[in-house]
């Protein structure tokens, strides 16, 4: 575990060391997760089954082509085949839908990821709705999605199972706790709300939103605040309550770089815990997409 700031070396200057968050590397865990996965291809490839992961890229979008590089190398490393599809920006909904009825039939394709946002005028949903259940890497289909709300089981979205993941691995409690989730969408914000309300994780859930009022009072509520609302810079310290654990799922592209939803210098002197971008949440959820993967990879083979 590391800390943000070291409190060893207290500047005469400074009257007294402040409290600082412990940093959440998503990156170590990770690693750590994308080793297991390893090994289990390297199980499924004894018994002579390979383990494939197909993505399907339309357009030249460069924020999605940096994801789709990411994928691949997290799979390549993991001894997953890597088969990269990329269609021009020009196609039709038909031929998104047949590139993906194709990957549906291929069997070195034991899992599928259609890279989203689609550009202008071609249907995301229809596209994720379109991808055998079975081969669903995302856990996004609605098939996947319902077994979610249902509690049965299904390959998990991946950024909320990342979350959930890093969680654990560093020990913090969600049972009783306050969770407070900023953002609602089928990505992120629903499921993560059904993951950390479900049974044996026992948080009690807050689902904040754009129309929410009261926003810092709602967020300051939370023991552990997720922000996925896509707003740099946006939760302050004013939303945080003293030693509560704050997930920023926020990537957003600013003059300055990357930055998370959270304004990180502000927050980490508040909170107990928090995850920096980058190397926070964005490796766990290319690491749980590794997961859910090789998890379909083995279900195939039973
Ligand atoms: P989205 O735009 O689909 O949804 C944003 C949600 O935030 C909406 O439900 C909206 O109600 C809420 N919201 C927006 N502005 C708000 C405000 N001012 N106050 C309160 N709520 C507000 O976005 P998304 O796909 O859920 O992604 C959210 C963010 O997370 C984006 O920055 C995205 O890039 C990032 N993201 C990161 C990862 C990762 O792996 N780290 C994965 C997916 C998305």
């Amino acid at each position: 575990r590391t800390r943000a700031r070291c409190c060893h070396h207290v500047h005469a200057q400074e009257a007294l060391p402040t409290l600082s968050a412990l940093i959440l590397s998503g990156s170590t865990v990770a690693a750590a997760v994308r080793s297991e996965v390893a090994e289990r291809v390297a199980r499924l490839n004894e018994r002579g089954q390979s383990v494939g992961l197909a993505t399907v890229l339309v357009g030249d979008d460069p924020g999605s082509q940096i994801y789709v590089r990411s994928k691949h190398r997290a799979a390549e490393a993991a001894g997953i085949v890597s088969i990269d599809r990329r269609l021009p920006g020009s196609v039709s909904q038909a031929e998104v839908l047949a590139t993906i009825a194709e990957l549906n039939e291929d069997d070195r394709v034991t899992g599928m990821i259609v890279q989203l946002p689609l550009p202008d005028g071609l249907d995301g949903g229809a596209a994720v709705e379109a991808v055998d259940p079975g081969k669903d890497s995302d856990g996004l289909h609605p098939f996947n999605l319902g077994r979610l709300v249902l509690s049965r089981p299904a390959p998990l979205p991946a950024t909320p199972s990342g979350i959930l993941r890093m969680l654990d691995y560093y020990g913090i409690e969600t049972a009783g706790k306050t969770a407070v989730i900023v953002g609602r969408s089928f990505l992120v914000g629903r499921p993560l709300a059904l993951l950390l309300g479900a049974k044996g994780v026992d948080a009690t859930v807050i689902q904040a939103h754009s129309r929410t009022p009261d926003l810092p009072g709602v967020c300051r509520e939370a023991d552990i605040l997720v922000t996925a609302a896509g707003r740099p810079n946006l939760f302050n310290a004013t939303y945080v309550k003293p030693g509560a654990t704050v997930v920023d799922v926020g990537i957003n592209r600013t003059d300055d770089g990357l930055v998370g939803d959270a304004d990180f210098d502000a927050v980490v002197d508040v909170a107990g815990a928090i995850t920096p971008v980058p190397g926070g949440v964005g490796p766990m959820t290319i690491a749980s997409l590794m997961v859910n993967t090789v998890a379909l990879a083995e279900a195939k083979d039973d």
